[in-house]
């Protein structure tokens, strides 16, 4: 049995999470291979490494001294050598970091040091061997990721025993380092626990796991025992977020689940992310989650024997394809269509595809209603329990919620409903408390 685990910011802020962090990794031999953050925040209103260096390597671009937050940084690294009694040379390390973010370094370059400076004390610390994210994640000349190249690359891992690698970044083929999009240490530690073929890829951070429901709305939320990759991505794509988006594919396509732990209470077991057939069918509650997100619009086209009228979904879709809009989801009745989009999205080109859909579509009417809310009511245990719409609409009448839209996904896990943006907290809500 091996385990990948990956550490986040607020788990190796200083010399007290490091102790915490060795401790879990020597309470279980099989977690052999580690990836490690930068330092977080160790307070509420405290620095992240990772912006000091952004800010630093801004400050020289401008031609502006940077000494002031590099020393900020250059504290917070001695202070944890220093309290833990390690041996790494961290002085030239950071004087080389700034000599090259003084001549010109690139940002991610100057971001990726923070990871790179904690992988070297954390493999001291633990007396593992340090490998570097260079030498393993490859990036495409364009800055994308390259998977081939990385999964060649990385195969050696499993030759060697125990290893600390930094997370976040890797290198293209010039060699110039390339970093993830923030928080993209979870990618690297997903990525790790495929090449080792790792039986469980542990994600370690400051929660006690996924919540059923946002705390801000909900804030006696239950922990998420057990979710489907599947469910997740409903969930997460819903605004719902603990990991990194992308570190769900690495890990989903090689069935290795995914164990969300809390560093600083590491006695809670935290939330399973599993291959959908790893779910037991039979969960006491059909609803694994409730998730959502503001701001929306709903196009609705009416017209007569619109059922019969080959290829209008066609023409309508068009539209929207034509001004790069995404479609979220779209509920049809007979003779109506509503399609759902962002706000976001809709910027600037309402009018555009109004005058479109008009003249190539001919609807007898459109209905347009922004300020609509998306909730995501989850769960893979819908498909065989009975009851469970009636449980959600119950639950929405009595808090007096109007219901614009309901989509159900055609994987059947997943209820989308629309409503106005000012019920959002109190649908919510209700759907949470009729369910957990
Ligand atoms: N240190 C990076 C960030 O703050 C990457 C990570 O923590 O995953 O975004």
């Amino acid at each position: 049995m091996y385990k990948t685990v990956k550490f986040g910011g607020s788990s190796l802020a200083d010399a007290t999470q490091f102790q915490k962090v060795k401790n879990i990794i020597l309470a279980d031999d099989s977690r052999r291979y580690v990836v490690v953050s930068a330092p977080g925040k160790r307070y509420k209103g405290d620095d992240k490494i990772t912006d000091l260096l952004y800010e630093c390597q801004q400050l020289a671009q401008g031609g502006a001294p940077f000494d002031q937050v590099f020393g900020r940084i250059r504290r917070r690294y001695l202070q944890i050598r220093d309290k833990l009694n390690l041996k790494v040379d961290l002085e030239s390390e950071l004087s080389d970091i700034y000599h090259i973010i003084e001549n010109g370094a690139s940002p991610d370059y100057a971001a990726s040091r923070g990871e790179y400076l904690n992988a070297l004390l954390m493999a001291d610390y633990l007396g593992y061997r340090f490998v570097d994210a260079s030498e393993l994640i490859c990036f495409h000349d364009d800055g994308t990721y390259d998977d081939e190249t990385t999964q060649a690359r990385t195969r050696m891992l499993k030759k060697l025993d125990r290893v600390v690698i930094p997370g976040f970044y890797g290198k293209r083929r010039d060699g110039s380092v390339r970093t993830f999009s923030r928080g993209g240490s979870d990618i690297t530690g997903a990525i790790i626990a495929r090449a080792t073929e790792s039986d469980l890829y542990e994600n370690w951070t400051d929660v006690d796991g996924f919540l059923m429901a946002d705390p801000r709305i909900v804030p006696d939320a239950k922990v998420i025992e057990t979710v489907t990759y599947s469910e997740l991505r409903e969930l997460s794509y819903m605004g719902a977020t603990v990991l990194h988006e992308d570190s769900i594919f690495p890990v989903r396509k090689a069935r290795i689940p995914i164990n969300v732990r809390n560093t600083n209470r590491p006695e809670v077991h935290g939330t399973m992310i599993v291959p959908d057939v790893m779910a037991s069918p039979d969960r006491d509650c059909p609803l694994t989650g409730v998730a959502g997100s503001r701001g929306f619009t709903v196009i609705t086209l009416q017209k007569d024997n619109m059922n019969s009228e080959p290829g209008f979904a066609y023409r309508v879709c068009s539209v929207f394809a034509r001004y790069n809009v995404s479609v979220e989801c779209m509920p049809c009745g007979i003779d109506t269509m509503s399609i759902v989009s962002s706000d976001a999205q809709l910027r600037g080109k309402m009018d555009a595809i109004y005058h479109d859909i008009m003249a190539e579509c001919i609807p007898d009417t459109v209905e347009i209603a922004s300020c609509i809310a998306l909730i995501a009511t989850v769960g893979i245990g819908m498909v065989r329990s009975r009851g469970t719409a009636a449980k959600i609409f119950s639950a929405l009448a009595d808090a007096d919620v109007n219901v614009r839209i309901i989509d159900q996904g055609s994987s059947e896990m997943n209820v989308i409903i629309g409503v106005e943006q000012r019920d959002f907290e109190r649908a919510i809500e209700a759907i949470y408390r009729k369910f957990a």
